[in-house]
């Protein structure tokens, strides 16, 4: 391991990064994720993993819709399990140890949240994945895995992305001028009004100097390298 690579890690993998566009899982994707995550597990980090669900369900979109959203985030948290369960079975297939720890209890498929169960598994090698957010209505995956990455003690979240490499100082896909960031503090991104997470996400991380590095995944290896530890995307820091 060189001195740069992360002990611990949460990586936040988005719902939309589950279902290759679609609604549902795309075993081809999930495949390849794990993969990716395997050869970083492979040289030593330990690695958490919160796994979003807008692949199946977003509470706010079914609020507009009519739903109560309450209800409707909760539809929102059983979709990640299922994201959850997926990942899992294509890691035991590439030969990594996975526990599952749930927020909303459901025993005969993962365990419950156990944060000093979640440190012991990874001590010892396995991959935790997060599943049913918070077990809260109102709260987003992307604050979850700055939440957990705090009570685990990670080092660094690492949040990835569809369609979007890194932060830029304007939207480049309108804005020629835009300037993409290897690295920005939490008080320049502020002041910047750059909100890549949602705000609660931003200032748990912000608040307890947790570094955050937003990168693409769309480029085949990202997920690896971002596990490993290489410069890529955009670090947010204290
Ligand atoms: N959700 C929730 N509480 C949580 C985490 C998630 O209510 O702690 C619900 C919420 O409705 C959200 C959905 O689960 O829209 C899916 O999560 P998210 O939108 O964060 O997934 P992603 O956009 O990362 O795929």
């Amino acid at each position: 391991m060189s001195q740069d690579t992360y002990r611990r890690v949460v990586l936040k993998l988005s719902g939309e990064a589950f279902g290759g566009g679609a609604v549902g899982v795309d075993p081809d994707v999930v495949q390849a994720v794990a993969r990716q995550i395997a050869a970083g597990v492979a040289v030593g980090v330990q690695v958490a993993i919160v796994v979003g669900g807008g692949n199946f369900f977003r509470g706010a979109e079914l609020q507009r819709r009519g739903m109560d959203r309450a209800r409707a985030d909760y539809m929102g948290m059983l979709g990640t399990v299922m994201n959850c369960l997926a990942l899992q079975d294509f890691l035991e297939k590439e030969g990594v140890d996975t526990r599952v720890q749930t927020a909303i209890a459901m025993a005969q498929v993962a365990e419950a949240y156990l944060p000093l169960r979640a440190i012991r598994h990874l001590e010892k090698g396995r991959v935790v994945i997060f599943g049913a957010g918070a077990g809260m209505p109102y709260f987003s995956t992307d604050t979850v895995a700055a939440q957990r990455a705090l009570e685990i003690g990670a080092q660094v979240v690492l949040v990835s992305k569809n369609g979007v490499d890194a932060v830029y100082t304007a939207d480049p896909r309108t804005d020629p001028n835009a300037q993409r960031l290897d690295d920005i503090t939490f008080d320049e991104a502020l002041k910047r009004e750059l909100m890549v997470v949602d705000q609660a996400a931003f200032s748990l991380c912000k608040d307890n100097a947790l570094p955050m590095l937003v990168f693409g995944a769309d480029d085949d290896g990202n997920l690896r390298r971002a596990i490993v530890g290489e410069q890529l995307g955009t670090l947010i820091h204290a």
